[in-house]
């Protein structure tokens, strides 16, 4: 369902603030789930990594506090992340871009918690190097239930879609063949990517983690997603790359000592990416190939 008007002007301001509300939340989670003794619910308040001091309510707001405390932790001036700020601002705009496309519905929901837990596994895996699977593995199901609570042309592809559905197949159906066919193909393409790697270099050149992610990524976004997904990802990561060399942040030495760049974040963004424009870039190839 869209809004529009005044009613959609306060449906609008009342995502943006859930959403930032949720990206604090989401801090939560990128802190405590890889580290051991901490989980999402305990301690129940917040508090300082570095003095351990509870922060009030007010030092807690979404993206206002870190502005107004510079940064800074009120009690020991231990400098806090823009990691904090950022997330919750990404957070709030996921949400409100996610309604701009998808309206109030089932789609709006799990496109929404799909884009978080990527979001989570990117700023997890940029500091950490790993992709907790507490975090990959319920969302799967997630997955899932969504390909067949809301049946998504995109998931089996528009050309499967349309005979499918015209030989008589329950859309659900079809759609959830989609979703597993997704993520059968990301799982696979590049868990036979990182063992081919081995056997050639001896070492390993992916993370336990990443075949999973192309995995939930195929799952949410269908099996005609996983390649182009892994094109721009690997595109944008080659950028990212060249930059660090430019820059002079990463500059390799010899042959031997490579810089681990974790995979994980270059495929969520694609997959971002892809969410948003992948139908448009879609259409565009076939326009230009005359189907
Ligand atoms: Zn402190």
């Amino acid at each position: 369902m869209h809004f529009t008007g005044a009613a959609g002007a306060a449906l609008s301001t009342a995502v943006l603030l859930l959403g930032l509300a949720a990206g604090s939340f989401l801090n939560v989670v990128i802190y405590r789930l890889p580290r051991e003794g901490l989980s999402v619910s305990r301690p129940r308040r917040s508090f300082c990594p570095s003095c351990r001091e509870r922060i009030p309510w007010h030092d807690n707001l979404p993206v206002i506090s870190w502005l107004l405390l510079k940064g800074r932790c009120r009690f020991c001036g231990a400098r806090i992340s823009f990691r904090y700020p950022l997330v919750e601002i990404v957070s709030g705009m996921l949400a409100l871009s996610l309604l701009a496309v998808e309206g109030i519905s089932p789609r709006f929901l799990c496109y929404y918690y799909f884009a978080m837990a990527l979001t989570a596994v990117a700023f997890i895996d940029l500091e950490l190097m790993v992709i907790p699977d507490l975090l990959v593995w319920p969302t799967y199901v997630l997955g899932f239930i969504c390909a067949a609570v809301s049946p998504s042309p995109q998931l089996p592809g528009w050309y499967l879609w349309e005979r499918l559905t015209a030989a008589g197949w329950s859309p659900w159906l079809v759609s959830l063949g989609g979703a597993a066919a997704g993520f059968v193909l990301g799982f696979l393409a590049l868990y036979a990517a990182s063992r081919l790697y081995r056997l050639w270099r001896g070492r390993d050149g992916l993370g336990d983690g990443d075949p999973p992610l192309l995995g939930l990524i195929g799952a949410f976004l269908g099996w005609t997603a996983v390649f182009p997904v892994l094109l721009l990802s690997t595109l944008i990561a080659l950028l990212a790359v060249f930059l660090m060399i430019f820059s002079g942040k990463g500059i390799p030495q010899g042959k031997t000592a490579v810089t681990p760049i974790p995979f994980g974040p270059f495929l969520a963004l694609a997959a971002v990416i892809w969410m948003f424009y992948g139908q448009a870039v879609k259409s565009w190839y076939f326009s230009l190939l005359g189907v």
